[in-house]
């Protein structure tokens, strides 16, 4: 099968945009990602899929956490940033939760613990045991065909009035 046809594909399904955190040597990266899912209630589980060649990947083997902050429609640039689609590196003011950077103004922070990983073709799946969750209103960036998006946009263009 055909690589392109299979990311097509996959792009068929609409997510949100969470970007993913740790800190290692007292310095805090980030990577975004819409591999995301939440997987179970007891104990409370998510999985995030990050590619071999991530630097993320070394990172979250060595302090053996991380965070995940799932972004609000207003934060497509921060999300463009922890993707290096921007030229410039910015100084972000991280927010801390359990001695883990956050991205502030996200729409839900989780800290978690690595419960479990497993190598999975080119990516490591990381099972984390959430610690602590900060919540707040609005409403989430999307990513739908390989382009940002909002809930309102897709709903308007099925034709659903929102
Ligand atoms: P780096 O290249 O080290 O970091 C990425 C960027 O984050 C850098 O360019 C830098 O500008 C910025 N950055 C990092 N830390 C800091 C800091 N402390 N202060 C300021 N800036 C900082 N890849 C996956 O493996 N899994 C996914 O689920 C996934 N989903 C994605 C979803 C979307 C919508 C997009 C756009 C990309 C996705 N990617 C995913 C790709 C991934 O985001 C990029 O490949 C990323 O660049 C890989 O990051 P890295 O760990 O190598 O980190």
């Amino acid at each position: 099968m055909d690589d392109r046809m299979f990311r097509n594909a996959m792009g068929k399904f609409a997510t949100g945009v969470t970007i993913i955190t740790t800190e290692v040597d007292n310095q805090p990266h980030g990577m975004t990602a819409n591999a995301f899912m939440s997987v179970s209630l007891c104990p409370k589980l998510v999985l995030i899929s990050i590619g071999e060649k991530a630097r993320m990947n070394q990172y979250i083997k060595r302090s053996g956490k991380f965070a995940v902050s799932i972004l609000s429609d207003s934060q497509k640039e921060m999300s463009m940033l922890f993707a290096g689609q921007l030229k410039d590196r910015r100084n972000i003011q991280f927010k801390w939760m359990n001695d883990l950077p956050v991205i502030d103004n996200a729409l839900v922070n989780l800290t978690c613990n690595v419960y479990a990983s497993y190598v999975a073709g080119d990516h490591t799946l990381y099972l984390g045991e959430v610690i602590d969750l900060y919540t707040k209103e609005g409403k989430p960036l999307s990513f739908y065909e390989g382009k940002y998006t909002t809930v309102d946009h897709l709903l308007k263009n099925e034709g659903v009035r929102v």
